[in-house]
């Protein structure tokens, strides 16, 4: 979510009238916003454009040292003027209307959307759709496992229900190292003898989680 907020509040772009928005968190000076240059961990206050102003300048207080000197140099050199009467207005930049739009908000996402193998990979126009959402979903651990359902204090047997022996039940092991899963594995990749596939799914998820 944060990732899509910050890459909105990157498309708009504020046209300065009375100066009420945000000097760190706004993107008026078209470098995006500038809390984004402040080094990791600084959070400024939520200070206006028109309190930082004096005389028609930037008045920084000793602020600018936190900044690099170009991004200092940019904004200064960027032509404020203030009206006192006029609100400030976004200008949402990936439309040529400079109105939000849905369409081009999804466009937006589509052009930035990380495009990893797996996401290629998982998405099959020939597979049905809740079989690519499974996957999607055991990739990325959102499958009510007892051991998820554990986490929740909710009581559950906490064993599989797919090995002689049961064994708590993961991702790992519905789909990796349970007994079930190892058979399924060796018939499906059995005339291959080594199951790529079965690895490549298994790092990917290893992955995916990890993060
Ligand atoms: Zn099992």
């Amino acid at each position: 979510m944060r990732k899509i907020k910050r890459l909105v509040d990157k498309q708009i772009l504020w046209k300065i009238g009375c100066g009420k928005v945000a000097f760190w968190y706004d993107n008026w000076s078209e470098l995006g916003p500038l809390y984004n240059f402040l080094p990791e961990g600084y959070k400024p206050k939520n200070i206006t454009l028109s309190i930082m102003m004096l005389n028609n300048h930037i008045n920084w207080r000793g602020l600018d040292l936190l900044l690099s000197q170009h991004v200092v140099v940019k904004v200064n050199t960027f032509e404020i003027s203030l009206r006192s009467t006029i609100p400030d207005s976004p200008v949402w930049t990936e439309d040529n209307s400079g109105s939000f739009s849905v369409a081009s908000a999804c466009q937006l996402f589509r052009k930035n959307r990380h495009k990893s193998w797996i996401n290629m990979m998982n998405w099959q126009k020939c597979v049905p759709f809740k079989m690519n959402f499974i996957v999607w979903r055991a990739l990325r651990d959102k499958i009510p496992t007892e051991a998820k359902v554990d986490k929740m204090d909710i009581p559950t047997s906490s064993s599989c229900c797919c090995c002689r022996f049961p064994s708590l039940e993961t991702i790992d092991h519905l789909f990796f190292s349970g007994l079930f899963a190892q058979e399924l594995w060796r018939i499906l990749c059995g005339p291959i003898g080594h199951c790529i596939f079965k690895h490549l799914f298994q790092a990917t998820y290893d992955q995916l989680v990890g993060m």
